[in-house]
């Protein structure tokens, strides 16, 4: 027996969760991720039970020099993990939804959850757009939503966070307890700790008015050019994104979208429907669209908007956040990703933000760049014949749009690992103020949840 798996045997008997290594099913159980590019091999994964179990791992890993990861759902997975205890969260699925406007998570808990237990109650959490995310890798990472211009980040809405510093510290962070960690969470992801439960807002809404316009490729020019002019003079009870789509023949994929060039506008409203209908109707008249699914429905179905897929699949992405995009700026992104150009990737989304995004946050948080007016992100399915050219292709996507860029991107989206990517993701200061937290909380240097590593 080696050293390793005698210290594992350790670990084993001191948590209330169980604890698997290479070739135990567990393991395989937990491992996968969302994006199956890549494939995460850490030295062992501890399915922590309760709060206890992830301090005894996070300790352990600190007295034994590995490192230690954390994940829940696996939409987020960046780096292989060689050699890390993994802490699955999966198990911590408590969720109580407080009628007076409130909600608890476990960190194992998806946002579909929460929606289902917040609406009989007429509230709502600010999801993204994919329910099956984890919540709290969503909200650690700012959280930026299909109603966000409405109501602001996720990260803004959070009252409490109760973590497992890398010191392997229980602690509970709210604004005015443990400030700086309550800082540094929101906007760090998992640079400080392993979060264990998130308390939040919740916000009053029980239906929207909501969904896509899908139009065929040969109108892309006009919409994209339409949308760019329509989306900056909207008020904040709307939210909108385009995507340039390539959707694969498949059995979730509509019949007008499979196989060929699309674009789809979304747009949800949280005013009244027949002012939202009034807002969106220029984006109708631009040109037929080939459905129309843009109606009332429940918030708990939000993620009707982007219908992203459930997965897992293999994804490659890259990201930008841009000041503008004028006339030229769709042009140039037409001439690279439009109908004609032979893009390989399945989807270029620009995401509008701006109205309560660019509004000052209560609590000032690690989040960056919250007054950029685009997100870009590039989504492509590495699979023959078009694997090679995903990557090259995405980056001349954002050299046409560079001169529009920010230089600086969003924790959540495009997330990947290395300095490069960190610098894009915090200003200097936030990112010296987050380093040294993580010197405090985090002594050891045992962290490596996700693309955080920012020492
Ligand atoms: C289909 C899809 C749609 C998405 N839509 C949106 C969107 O609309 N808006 C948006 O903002 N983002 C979106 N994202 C990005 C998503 O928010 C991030 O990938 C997020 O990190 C996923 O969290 P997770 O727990 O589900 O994933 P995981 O892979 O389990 O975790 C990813 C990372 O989150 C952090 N993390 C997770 N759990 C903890 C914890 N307990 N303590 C500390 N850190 C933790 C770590 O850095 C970890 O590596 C989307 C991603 C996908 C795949």
């Amino acid at each position: 027996m080696t050293t390793a798996v005698a210290s594992f045997e350790a670990l084993r008997r001191r948590l209330t969760g169980a604890l698997a290594e290479p070739g135990e099913p567990l393991y395989a159980e937990l491992t996968p991720g969302f994006n199956v590019a890549i494939t995460a091999t850490p030295a062992a994964v501890v399915e922590a039970r309760d709060a206890r179990d992830v301090a005894e791992a996070v300790r352990f890993a600190a007295a034994t020099g590995r490192a230690v990861a954390v994940q829940a759902t696996g939409h987020g997975l960046v780096t292989t993990l060689d050699g890390a205890i993994l802490v699955h969260t999966g198990r911590l699925d408590e969720c109580v939804v407080h009628p007076e406007g409130w909600a608890r998570a476990g960190a194992g808990v998806r946002w579909q959850q929460v929606l289902d237990a917040a609406a009989p109650h007429g509230l709502a959490p600010l999801c993204g757009s994919a329910p099956g995310v984890g919540v709290v890798g969503y909200t650690t990472g700012g959280g930026l939503g299909p109603v966000a211009r409405t109501f602001g980040w996720a990260s803004d809405r959070v009252r409490a966070i109760e973590i497992v510093t890398g010191d392997g510290v229980p602690r509970r962070a709210t604004a005015v307890d443990e400030p700086e960690l309550f800082w540094g969470v929101r906007g760090g992801k998992g640079a400080l700790g392993i979060v264990t439960a998130l308390e939040f807002d919740l916000v009053p809404l029980a239906s929207v008015y909501a969904g896509a316009l899908y139009f065929a490729g040969a109108d892309t020019s006009a919409v994209v050019h339409r949308w760019s002019q329509w989306s900056s003079a909207l008020p904040a009870e709307a939210t909108t994104s385009l995507a340039l789509l390539q959707l694969p023949p498949m059995p979730d994929v509509p019949e007008p979208l499979a196989g060929r060039f699309t674009v789809a506008v979304r747009f949800a409203w949280t005013g009244t429907p027949e002012s939202g209908e009034a807002v969106l109707a220029p984006m109708r008249a631009v040109a037929a669209p080939l459905i129309d699914a843009v109606r009332t429905i429940p918030y708990a179905s939000i993620g009707l908007v982007h219908a992203d897929p459930a997965g897992p699949m293999p994804v490659i992405e890259e990201t930008d956040l841009l000041t503008s995009l004028p006339a030229e700026a769709v042009d140039a992104l037409l001439a690279v990703a439009g109908p004609d150009a032979r893009s390989p990737q399945v989807m270029v989304e620009l995401r509008r933000l701006g109205g309560a995004l660019a509004a000052t946050p209560p609590h000032p948080s690690a989040l960056c760049h919250w007054d950029a007016a685009f997100v870009l992100t590039v989504i492509g399915v590495p699979v023959p014949p078009i694997a090679d050219a995903i990557v090259p292709h995405a980056a001349a996507v954002r050299s046409a749009l560079a001169p529009w860029a920010t230089g600086g991107a969003l924790p959540n989206h495009g997330a990947a690992a290395g300095a490069e990517r960190i610098a894009r993701s915090y200003d200097p200061e936030t990112l010296a103020r987050l380093t040294l937290l993580a010197e405090r909380y985090d002594p050891a240097n045992v962290l490596r949840a996700g693309q955080v590593p920012v020492r």
